[in-house]
């Protein structure tokens, strides 16, 4: 019935249903606990009524889960399990409990500049990955982005997958079907959903070292107008102490022209990470 569908859910196959621990635009996140090992999980449950789904989108769940399924990386939340029944979409994660890295942001302030490169770099080397896969994440964003625990700089990327399981009609039928009729936007669309990434880690960077975004403005048509220029600057006094090589990295990034702007790879070896990689090396 209609309400049964609106009560909170209380268990799902193997995991029992804890308190809410965050919201989205479509989706409730829970804290869970399998039954068995009492091991912790988080479930995003999304209610089919609040989304459209239709028979094709359905369809393309087993694929796209396995491809979620297959996603294995120490800065990824990846997808345990996934049950779908009438009315709700249940996605079974790893629990994270250190809160939003863009919460972490506004109540510190900024990063200092080692520990935003500690945090880039971890996000980099996880977009690597999922962009050797050809999978793109579409939507990174410091919101985004979870702590694991306390530690400030232990990121990781989740959301991810989403856009792929429920959305962008075009790009899927671009990919599966025949190109003949496709717009060159649809076409454009598809081979740019990479660099898209790497534009969103540009903004994350900044957002790290000044503690606001690269583009700002009383109205959404400033904001966008900014964008489509990619017009920013360092502003003094709050630029003043960070380095070049973090404003060059940066600027490598939020690059208009998606073919000019750095890749994963770049991004991983351009000097500013060049400290964080090598610390990243285990000590023997
Ligand atoms: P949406 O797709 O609806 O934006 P998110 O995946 O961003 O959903 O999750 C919404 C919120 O739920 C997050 O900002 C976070 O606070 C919480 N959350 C999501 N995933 C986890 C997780 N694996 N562990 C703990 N909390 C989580
Ligand atoms: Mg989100």
């Amino acid at each position: 019935s209609i309400m049964s569908a609106d009560l909170s859910p209380t268990e799902i196959g193997d995991y029992l249903i804890k308190e809410e621990v965050g919201k989205g635009a479509f989706s409730t996140v829970y804290r869970a606990v399998h039954k068995e090992t009492g091991e912790q999980f988080a479930i995003k449950v999304i209610k089919k009524s609040a989304i459209n789904v239709d028979a094709k989108t359905q369809k393309r769940y087993k694929t796209e889960v396995e491809i979620l399924r297959s996603v294995n990386h120490p800065h990824i939340i990846s997808l345990k399990d996934l049950y779908n029944t009438k009315d709700r979409l249940y996605l079974v994660m790893e629990f994270v409990n250190g809160g939003e890295l863009f919460d972490k942001i506004v109540d510190k302030g900024s990063y200092s500049e080692k520990d935003a490169a500690t945090v880039v770099f971890k996000v980099l080397d996880a977009i690597q990955y999922l962009h050797h896969k050809n999978i793109a994440h579409r939507d990174l964003k410091p919101e985004n982005l979870l702590l694991k625990s306390s530690d400030d700089t232990h990121v990781m990327l989740s959301d991810f997958g989403l856009s792929r399981i429920l959305g962008e009609e075009s790009m899927m039928s671009t990919a599966c079907g025949t190109p003949y009729y496709v717009a060159p936007e649809v076409v454009k669309a598809v081979s740019y959903t990479k660099e898209v990434d790497m534009w969103s880690i540009g903004v994350i960077t900044y957002f790290l070292l000044a503690g606001f975004p690269p583009f700002m403005g009383e109205k959404l048509t400033d904001i966008v107008e900014q964008i489509l220029e990619a017009d920013f600057s360092f502003p003094s006094p709050y630029w003043d102490d960070v380095s070049d090589a973090a404003k060059d990295f940066v600027s490598k990034l939020l690059v208009i022209d998606p073919r000019a702007r750095f890749s994963a790879e770049q991004a991983l070896n351009h000097p500013w990470l060049a400290l964080e990689k090598a610390s990243d090396k285990p000590l023997k």
